[in-house]
């Protein structure tokens, strides 16, 4: 079913006012973590801005460490809704388990972790939905496992599927993953489904964020998710890799002029 020999027309997934995949390109952007009220409005209005389509803030977190902050739960998601209420702005936020499924009733997109790519109970179930998903790359799954993985959604029935390559592990540590720019054009050939970027899990560095979204923007990606917090240095999660908000809003306008230019 995600195959492009088989179905060669590209597929365009709708989010409110926001497009991705047919030569529709998005920006979606927003802190790592909702942490309060006021950072997540502050952050939704900074975002609508600078022209960003979809205002992402995790709820549930995934994290490395259990001792760290694992986000707010129902009511981080209960803020990013209003937040994105308020903007105009539709809003994607990852889910871990499908016992919470409930609690994303007005989440618009779905987002699938690194570390839940291969979930495929939860694929199942997500694929059952008719909200489109943000699927990410595992860090160490191959194009075809990827592809794998959302062909488990479009067979449960849900055809709103975005990939997203995050980075992949490899020997380097200079940087938090390795971003595979050649998955953008590869998976264009392999695939119908949006191809989206996120430069900032990859990176781990806010500093690389841009180049690296630039660098997306000109192979090919339908969008690119970025990390932004309007004061990163206080940043409960991911401080490091985010965007200031004047640097997303430069970013925004410099990824206009690259999908001109190519
Ligand atoms: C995220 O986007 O918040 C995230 C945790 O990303 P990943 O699953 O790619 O690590
Ligand atoms: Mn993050």
């Amino acid at each position: 079913l995600c195959s492009r020999r088989l179905h060669p027309e590209p597929t365009v997934v709708s989010v409110g006012g926001a497009r991705f995949g047919g030569g529709n390109f998005g920006l979606i952007a927003g802190p790592c973590a909702v942490e309060s009220e006021e950072q997540i409005f502050t952050a939704a209005r900074q975002a609508k801005a600078a022209g960003v389509c979809l205002l992402r803030g995790g709820a549930f977190k995934p994290r490395t460490s259990p001792y760290d902050f694992s986000g707010l739960g129902a009511e981080g998601l209960r803020l990013l809704i209003a937040a994105g209420h308020e903007t105009g702005l539709p809003v994607v936020s990852e889910l871990m388990s499908a016992a919470q499924l409930d609690a994303f009733a007005d989440v618009d997109v779905i987002q699938i972790g690194a570390r839940n790519m291969q979930n495929y109970d939860l694929l199942r179930t997500l694929g059952r939905s008719e909200k489109p998903v943000l699927l990410k790359r595992g860090v160490g799954a191959t194009l075809q496992e990827l592809l794998l993985s959302a062909e488990y959604l479009l067979a449960a029935g849900n055809p709103r599927v975005m990939l997203c390559e995050r980075g992949i592990r490899t020997f380097d540590t200079f940087t938090r993953g390795t971003l595979d720019l050649a998955a953008v054009p590869a998976l264009h050939e392999m695939t119908h489904l949006p191809v989206l970027v996120d430069p900032s899990h990859a990176a781990g560095r806010a500093a690389l964020v841009t180049p690296l979204a630039l660098a997306a923007a000109a192979c090919g990606a339908d969008g690119v998710m970025a990390e932004m917090h309007p004061d990163p240095l206080h940043a409960r999660c991911d401080g490091a890799q985010a965007l200031l908000p004047e640097e997303l809003a430069a970013l925004s306008q410099r990824l206009h002029a690259v999908r001109e230019a190519c």
